[in-house]
């Protein structure tokens, strides 16, 4: 497949769903939140009971805004809703009310990577209901499914990007990127297992240099990043072969299946007009004055790549600010030992070594921990002091994270205090050597590296409480 690959453009654009995270749904007053009983979320508005009439939420309006200023949108002054008919058993009106041709976002971008991928548009729209299938949990030996209506009326804002990605690995960057930017703007909790962020894949192959783009499948149901770069791989090699063979893709919408590792065809793509689609005749068009928008942007956190570029002007690398900003709790919880003075460097070492080992052995974020950015800071503020040696400071970090001890208050009662008293040391030192006279020859006849040796002789002995500079110091001075 290698060398077919090489004679092949693959051309990818991205639909990503995102569930904005409102109290009440997008035109109903019912509430939002996962995990309530089965349709207990469900006024007559969102049952689609005849003569009931929507009101817009102006909170999802608010998140779209929102979204659309991080994705370097332009928010037109006016944008409408449309209905999208449909007919589907979690979907009681029997139409979707959505954004057609006046979108509240358009022409927008986002920098991946050094990559600009082009966003079109994102539009809001209402989430449908929930199918529960024969045989699924508390369905088990069934031959029915059940509907679940609490989800229907969901806020969400479809982002629709060009057709600028070329690879499987831009499209999980891009992705990966979308996902940072709705959680630090609070729009969105990002999850794709949960499915509170759902992406169709658009995939298509062309001879390379040519101009026209192929004919594009669709790929729904990747709930994971790296499903995605599974399900478009595997698309690719699909669609190859069908050209290879003399055949034609046809356009239509697949279904990934991450077990099988394959896709499968759903059903025949519709276009637009399959949807009669017009305009929702019970809700007026939408004015947004100027001034709701720049209220909206003074009101936009620090996004991922502010953030990134801010740490790495700190001194850390690339990688380090990208694995902490991918992680929002640390990234957050970072900034606030930042914000009272520590030194990032130790801050990093500890937040990307004991403290994130920790968090995944225990499946913890780390605001579920009891460590606190004041304690982390006195840790830190302990080691810089010269009053305990990083070491001690890694020993100690996990009893903190578990019980919400101060550092100091573990030094003092397990007495870790650094020894910095030189006589105390030099004792220890010639105690060392003289226990070890073969090694204190072979020093003296050159072997230098064993210094090492007496260094970490002289830390057992101390418990590793001894200042290892003034160690190494006091033990030349006695062998040299
Ligand atoms: P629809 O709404 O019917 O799915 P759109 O024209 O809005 O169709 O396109 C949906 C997505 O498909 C967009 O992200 C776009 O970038 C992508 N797309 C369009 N044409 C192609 C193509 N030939 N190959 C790959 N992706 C494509
Ligand atoms: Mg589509």
């Amino acid at each position: 497949m290698e060398d077919l690959r090489d004679k092949y453009e693959v051309v990818i654009g991205l639909e990503v769903h995102a569930q904005l995270k409102t109290k009440s749904k997008i035109f109903a007053p019912d509430g939002c939140e996962f995990g309530k009983e089965p349709n207990s979320e469900t006024s007559p508005i969102t049952l689609g009971m005849p003569g009931v009439l929507p009101v817009l939420n102006k909170e999802a309006v608010n998140m779209g805004i929102l979204t659309g200023l991080a994705l370097n949108c332009e928010i037109p002054e006016r944008c409408k809703f449309d209905r999208k008919q449909y007919f589907y058993p979690d979907l009681p009106k029997g139409y979707q009310i959505s954004q057609y041709d006046e979108p509240i976002c358009v022409n927008g971008y986002l920098n991946v990577k050094g990559k600009k991928i082009g966003i079109t548009r994102a539009h809001l729209e209402e989430d449908a209901g929930k199918l529960v299938h024969a045989g699924a949990d508390g369905l088990a030996g069934s031959s029915y499914s059940l509907v679940d209506l609490n989800r229907a009326g969901t806020p969400l804002l479809e982002i629709v990007s060009e057709p600028d990605m070329r690879s499987s690995e831009e499209a999980r960057n891009y992705m990966e990127e979308l996902r940072n930017i709705v959680r630090y703007i609070g729009v969105c909790d990002g999850n794709l297992e949960e499915g509170s962020m759902r992406c169709d894949a658009n995939i298509s192959i062309m001879p390379k240099g040519s101009k026209e783009f192929g004919t594009r499948a669709e790929i729904k149901n990747v709930n994971s990043f790296s499903a995605l770069q599974r399900a478009i791989e595997y698309e690719i090699d699909r669609q190859i072969e069908i050209v290879e063979e003399g055949g034609k893709v046809v356009q239509e919408t697949r279904l990934w299946d991450d077990n099988a590792r394959e896709t499968k065809s759903m059903r025949g793509k519709e276009d637009a007009h399959d949807y009669r689609y017009f305009p929702e005749p019970d809700l007026m068009p939408l004015k947004i004055s100027r001034e709701w928008v720049e209220e909206i942007r003074a009101k936009m956190p620090e996004l991922p790549q502010a953030k990134r570029e801010r740490y790495m002007s700190l001194g850390l690398s690339e990688y380090d600010a990208s694995v902490i900003v991918e992680q929002m709790g640390l990234a957050l919880f970072f900034d606030e030992v930042l914000k009272l003075g520590a030194s990032p460097k130790i801050a990093v070492n500890f937040i990307m070594g004991e403290i994130a080992a920790y968090l995944k052995e225990t499946k913890l974020e780390i605001n579920e921990t009891k460590l606190t950015p004041e304690n982390l800071v006195e840790l830190i503020s302990l080691i810089e002091k010269n009053t305990i040696s990083n070491n001690i400071g890694k020993q100690i970090i996990v009893d903190m994270m578990k019980d919400g001890s101060k550092a100091s208050e573990i030094v003092e009662k397990r007495g870790l205090s650094q020894i910095s008293d030189t006589g105390a040391i030099k004792e220890i030192a010639q105690k060392v050597c003289d226990a070890n006279p073969a090694q204190v020859s072979a020093y003296k006849n050159g072997k230098v590296q064993l210094l090492g040796f007496f260094v970490g002789q002289v830390m057992k002995e101390t418990k590793g409480r001894a200042n290892p500079k003034a160690v190494n110091e006091i033990l030349k001075e006695i062998l040299d």
